[in-house]
């Protein structure tokens, strides 16, 4: 069992992340199965006083990165964020990010949340047809989305990230091509685009075991997804994870010349910090319901009712789903560090020899390269200096193998990862 004593003790010094789960929605989206709820403004202000109490059972932590997901963080009154994030230390560049839906907003409410610290945006699109919009049970419209955006640049937010899905029953190849179109217009610093999940217990999933809705052919599904690919590719974007994508600022650099881990970190520079840190296997704190933690070396997620979430806090103890704990050792860790690392397009993992892997490039869904170590720009002037030239023997220690998804294996990525688990 985690007690929280020993959290609060803890000197975890690989933690700079934190999730915070905001539960409630305005409408509850058809195909949606996250912990979130309607018509409950009555309990944001209990809801914001417990999330503190439970960030004050964390040791004091300086943030590289902050999350509000949810749910609709948006709907809290921008005081309520504010109060949370009084509670939060972070660093100077720290990365803020706050999700909001294109309804229920208004100009001064984007203004107050930049005032306080938020510093990204994760504007939940989704699509910007409205004959979409309304199928998958959204309540904005594609006009709506278009000018919450617009509405976020003028009240100074630099860093947006937007939210689309594809692969959804009534959408077709050309609905998609439009929607890629406003993307080329609005030019987003990252953007999000998954295909449909049909989760069990939602809306969407009943209708399909009862035959009402049916899943869009896997081949246009295949053929969606290598469009975003082509287009993210021809309009200055990097595709550094598997359905994420950041705009490429520095004109220098060309995807295709990324030889060391400076090229990658300018290529990525508009990537969503915040879920890098998921993908890369490092550790972070979730607080609120349902939100999912690793922590001194266990995984863990909270419990997703009200009730349950106040009780235990109440009684000092973390609110946490026993059920959940998973105790996460070095065999364990570093088999997350591959799967997770193999969703990282550009950097991919350290290739290793296996039976498997070689079964993988050799089907054509993993590729081998070779990248120059992080340090490698360094050593080699120092070495330059030193010698006045660059001794190439002494180069093969700054090279490294690495192995990563090529392009049919990002459309059967999940075929690969099972290869890993
Ligand atoms: S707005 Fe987001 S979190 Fe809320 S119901 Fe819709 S998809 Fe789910």
């Amino acid at each position: 069992m985690i007690e929280t004593k020993n959290i609060k003790a803890s000197k975890e010094k690989n933690v700079d992340a934190i999730y915070i789960h905001i539960p409630f929605c305005s409408k509850k989206c058809e195909y949606c199965d996250f912990c979130t709820f309607i018509r409950m403004e009555k309990e944001y202000r209990k809801y914001t006083d417990y999330l503190i109490k439970e960030i004050r059972m964390y040791p004091k932590i300086k943030y590289d990165t902050i999350y509000f997901g949810g749910g609709t963080p948006s709907l809290l009154p921008a005081e309520m964020i504010n109060e949370i994030l009084n509670e939060l230390d972070w660093s100077e560049n720290a990365e803020i990010t706050l999700e909001l839906n294109p309804t229920d907003m208004t100009f001064e409410k984007l203004k107050k949340f930049r005032k306080i610290g938020i510093n990204r945006l994760s504007i939940g699109i989704q699509s910007f047809q409205d004959h979409v919009l309304k199928f998958i049970g959204r309540q904005h419209s594609s006009k709506d989305a278009v000018d919450i955006y617009k509405m976020a640049r003028k009240a100074g937010f630099l860093n947006i990230t937007v939210d689309l899905m594809f692969g959804i029953p009534n959408q077709s190849i050309e609905d998609l091509q439009r929607d890629l179109n406003i993307l080329q217009e609005l030019k987003p610093e990252n953007v999000s685009i998954y295909s449909l999940i049909w989760e069990e217990g939602t809306v969407f999933w009943s209708k399909l075991q009862k035959g009402i809705l049916s899943e869009i052919d896997q081949d246009l599904e295949a053929l969606m997804y290598e469009k975003i690919i082509d287009f993210f590719e021809k309009n200055g974007y990097c595709q550094y994870e598997i359905s994420n994508f950041a705009r490429i600022d520095d004109k220098d650099v060309e995807i295709y010349e990324m030889t060391n881990f400076e090229d990658l970190k300018k290529l990525q520079k508009n990537a969503g910090r915040h879920n890098l840190k998921y993908w890369q296997n490092q550790k972070f704190v979730g607080v609120g319901m349902s939100a999912a933690s690793y922590f001194d070396n266990n995984r863990y997620s909270n419990i997703r009712t009200f009730e349950k979430y106040y009780n235990l806090i109440d009684e000092k103890n973390l609110p946490i789903d026993k059920n959940t704990i998973e105790i996460v050792d070095e065999v364990e860790s570093e088999k997350l560090k591959k799967m997770l690392g193999l969703r990282l397009i550009q950097e991919g993992i350290e290739y290793f020899e296996d039976e498997k892997i070689e079964k993988l490039i050799e089907n054509g869904l993993l590729e081998k390269f070779i990248i120059e170590k992080d340090n490698f720009i360094n050593k080699k002037n120092k070495e330059f200096e030193k010698n006045e030239c660059f001794d190439k023997n002494l180069a093969k220690n700054f090279y490294e193998t690495r192995i990563r998804l090529t392009k049919k294996g990002m459309l059967l990525a999940n075929n690969v990862f099972v290869e890993f688990i």
